[in-house]
């Protein structure tokens, strides 16, 4: 990943974990309509979301992963699957960039 990229998903990262929970929601809210009317709708992608957001996170949860997002991000591995080690479509991480999984764990992991 580009550093230009990787930096801007650090700040993006770094709102979520300052933000209160109703914030983060809000911002969540605002990435997902930004994606769709740019037109990036992947019906897998956008499916495994939609399962994860259901999953209603705690505040707590979502906190850790966003600190553990970061925390891939100051060791290099930001976009890579912690389960398999693939990449993580773009898609999804604009979606959500605290994700720590690629699509087919995250079904994996949940089903
Ligand atoms: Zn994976």
């Amino acid at each position: 990943m580009q550093a230009d990229e990787l930096e801007r998903y650090k700040q993006i990262l770094i709102q979520m974990r300052d933000s209160s929970r109703e914030e983060g929601n809000r911002m969540i809210e605002v990435v997902l309509s930004d994606a769709e009317a740019a037109g990036e709708h992947d019906q897998r992608v956008s499916e495994s979301v939609d399962k994860e957001l259901a999953l209603e996170q705690t505040e707590e949860d979502r906190h850790q992963a966003v600190l553990a997002a970061l925390q891939r991000i100051e060791q290099q591995k930001f976009g890579q699957c912690t389960r398999c080690g693939s990449e993580i479509p773009r898609t999804r991480l604009e979606l959500l960039p605290f994700t720590p999984y690629c699509v087919d764990c995250a079904f994996a992991s949940s089903s």
